[in-house]
């Protein structure tokens, strides 16, 4: 099985008679890659009725012709710029109002675009190709799903090998060479392990505090596939005696997450499903310590639409995957957080992840 480029492509050209634009120049990497299946940079999209061009420049030439070899390629030389390059092919194409993608690009670039592109009006756009990417295809779930097996056989290897003296950094190290054993091409995005008061600051980077410093341990952790998907995975390992109100921060977090899970299903809104995991972690007085979002959308980015948090009046659709991650976190003490990765189905969803998530189960015997 293969991803359906044209298919994809022809879902945006629909996208872009809706948002008034004849023409679209697409600039995200992720994007590209997404229309194309081009895996290098520095590399732009133009896309109309008639056309669909890769700019591109000589260091990508072999590369473009193996990974798309059905798809026209514009190069440009080392004495022009993109911009030059493109003013030259919108011209060619005869789009009126090409869009851009606001998001993807600089005041700088689109000044200079605006000035080399004298047959057509610039529009700023936004998230026309993010938005198609919300709903995941087979192919891509098969990605995914890879992407979660490897997390997990990775993780597998970290949880029974923890040692007193082991440094968060070796952790991390441990579980990205873990990871790539098992088929990943490496980590999804760099691995978060926390011990005690690390594992308090929701984005930490692994340090060198030992695991006997404290009894919770985070990780925070994914891996990438050879296609680009990624997964994204959150697990506290109690490797000491548990104390009661870890026991409660640890409990009220994942009844926080089970609840906001259950509530998901096509037609809920985002923020709706948020509430739920953010009221039970406030009734239970913690309120104040869960300050992030409960979740997001990924595939070949780690963070992408949709956004489920307390702002977001999204509906989830069939096919969207995203995380629920509630958190708790105490400054200076610890910091408990559940993350899973979950698919919108056409009746309610599937937990795709599926490691040890009870209380009991968190609790880890360390190797001396
Ligand atoms: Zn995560
Ligand atoms: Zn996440």
């Amino acid at each position: 099985m293969s991803p359906s480029y044209q298919a994809r492509r022809t879902k945006l050209l629909r996208e872009m008679r809706k948002a008034n634009v004849d023409g679209l120049l697409i600039s995200g990497l992720a994007n590209v890659r997404y229309l194309t299946g081009f895996t290098g940079d520095s590399s732009w999209l133009f896309l109309n009725s008639a056309n669909c061009i890769l700019l591109s420049d000589t260091r990508y030439e072999t590369q473009l012709a193996d990974e798309c070899p059905n798809l026209d390629v514009e190069i440009r030389d080392s004495g022009s710029t993109i911009n030059e390059l493109t003013a030259k092919v919108v011209a060619k194409a005869k789009s009126k109002r090409v869009g851009f993608e606001a998001h993807h690009t600089t005041v700088a670039q689109h000044g200079s675009l605006g000035e080399k592109i004298t047959a057509a009006v610039l529009v700023a756009t936004s998230g026309l190709v993010e938005r198609l990417r919300e709903v995941k295809d087979k192919w891509e779930l098969e990605q995914i799903r890879a992407a979660i097996e490897y997390a997990q056989r990775g993780i597998g290897v970290v949880r029974s090998s923890l040692r007193s003296d082991q440094t968060e950094t070796e952790i991390r190290y441990l579980l990205e060479a873990a990871m790539r054993s098992f088929g990943a091409t490496g980590p999804g995005f760099e691995p978060i392990v926390g011990v005690g008061p690390t594992a308090a600051l929701p984005h930490a980077h692994a340090g060198t505090r030992c695991v006997a410093e404290h009894a919770v341990l985070l990780v925070d952790w994914g891996a990438s596939t050879e296609s680009g998907y990624r997964s994204d995975l959150t697990r506290v390992f109690i490797t000491g005696k548990p104390t009661k109100q870890m026991e409660l921060v640890y409990k009220t977090v994942l009844a926080a997450q089970q609840a906001a899970i259950k509530a998901i299903r096509p037609g809920v809104k985002c923020v709706d499903v948020d509430r739920i995991a953010r009221g039970l972690i406030e009734r239970a007085g913690f309120g104040k310590y869960f300050g992030h979002g409960l979740g997001h959308g990924f595939g070949l980015e780690i963070h992408e639409a949709v956004r489920v948090n307390p702002i977001s009046e999204r509906e989830f659709e069939t096919g969207m995957v995203v995380t629920v991650e509630p958190g708790i976190y105490l400054p200076g003490k610890f910091g408990v957080r559940i993350e899973d990765d979950v698919l919108v189905t056409s009746d309610g969803n599937e937990v795709l992840s599926n490691l040890e998530r009870e209380f009991d189960q968190a609790i880890v015997p360390i190797l001396a």
